[in-house]
């Protein structure tokens, strides 16, 4: 049995796993099983009843057997996270855990990231903006102080590494500047940043959301223009990374971002848009990896130099991830068998991000 290195309390970005449900007529991997050590409403996960317990109980484990080799000489690896769910387990439960705790610290001023990643078909949409995705979640409890607190929304998508608004109509669809200003003398909000730069996007519409329904008027309006523009570029809107962000209060910030599909984006073919669409997965998405891995190792003691610079979507949250910011990588997996390699992939990107 492999064990891979735990996942600390002392991590600045915490991981967590979600498995989804098998889809109609989907051939499902045996081989990859979620077990989770939290107790939930005092009973323990009932997939754990026949399990070996591995040795190391971190709160949530993913189980990968190999599918090729026999039961006797089986490999079997387990790979910890901060929490795990189960195709069982509904988004709630997610938000109850991982995401509610986190709402505290916008609240009092601080950054708060999350991310969906994921193979497409593995979840993150589900998750984030499903029915009861954790972005509605997040929204009702924002709103159910009263509406005393200002509260406002931006909604972008980065697309060829480039950030397009979501919330202007199509036809003003240009590309947006990002801009990192060095703050100077003491920093205007110590509890959010140790970065000494902040990033601002000048052209950006940021909008005053008062109640629920107004921010699901705004809301949808910028999912549509994320598909309307994939459909124009004949792409995918999975091609894209989208970024909705809340500023609440003075200080405090939220990034939700439904990240653009992990898929082995590998650079053969003949379709050149494709190609670049893929160059640009790829970058951003292991730039995202490397700035994680490092800010993590950074909480641990090192003193690593977090690589920002490498892509536009590190770049946009250079001053939301680190310093006193947190933030929550939600790992979507498909059990699906034709997805192994996806899901691998996944998870190798996961162990390197804790
Ligand atoms: P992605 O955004 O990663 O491409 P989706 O969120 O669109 O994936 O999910 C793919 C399909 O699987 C959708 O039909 C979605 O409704 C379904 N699905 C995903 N996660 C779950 C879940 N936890 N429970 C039930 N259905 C799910
Ligand atoms: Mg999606």
């Amino acid at each position: 049995m492999a064990t891979t290195s735990t996942s600390t309390s002392t991590a600045r970005v915490r991981v967590i796993a979600r498995l989804r449900p098998p889809l109609p007529g989907e051939v499902c991997d045996d081989g990859v099983r979620v077990v989770s050590h939290v107790h939930r409403g005092g009973e323990k996960e009932k997939e754990n009843v026949n399990d070996t317990q591995p040795s190391n109980l971190a709160p949530g484990i993913l189980i990968l057997k190999d599918p090729s080799s026999s039961s006797l000489t089986q490999q079997t690896q387990h790979y910890p996270f901060h929490s795990a769910y189960t195709p069982h387990d509904t988004s709630a439960a997610l938000f109850t855990r991982d995401v509610f705790p986190l709402l505290n610290n916008v609240l009092s001023g601080s950054t708060v990231t999350i991310f969906a990643y994921g193979v497409t078909s593995s979840g993150k949409t589900h998750t984030m903006q499903g029915e009861d995705g954790i972005i509605g979640m997040v929204v009702d409890e924002l709103f159910k102080g009263g509406g005393d607190l200002d509260i406002s929304m931006s909604y972008l998508e980065l697309y060829l590494d480039a950030p397009y608004d979501l919330l202007v109509p199509p036809t003003q669809r240009r590309k947006l500047q990002i801009l990192s200003t060095v703050s100077r003398g003491t920093n205007p909000n110590p509890k959010n940043t140790t970065f000494g730069h902040t990033i601002h996007l000048p052209h950006l519409s940021t909008h005053p959301i008062s109640s629920v329904s107004e921010f699901h008027t705004l809301y949808q309006r910028g999912v549509r223009h994320r598909s309307t523009g994939a459909t124009l570029l004949n792409s995918g809107s999975s091609r894209s990374h989208a970024v909705l962000t809340f500023y609440v209060g003075a200080r405090g910030k939220l990034h939700l971002l439904d990240l653009a599909g992990s898929e082995n984006n590998n650079l053969t073919g003949n379709d050149p848009q494709r190609m670049r669409e893929s160059a640009a997965i790829n970058t951003s998405l292991s730039a995202l990896g490397q700035v994680v891995g490092a800010l993590n190792e950074k909480s641990g003691g090192s003193g690593a130099r977090i690589p920002y610079r490498s892509s536009n979507l590190t770049r946009l949250l250079s001053d939301a991830l680190g310093g006193t910011s947190l933030a929550l990588l939600i790992v979507c997996l498909a059990p699906g068998i034709k997805f192994r390699g996806d899901l691998v992939r996944s998870v190798n990107f996961a162990s390197k991000a804790q």
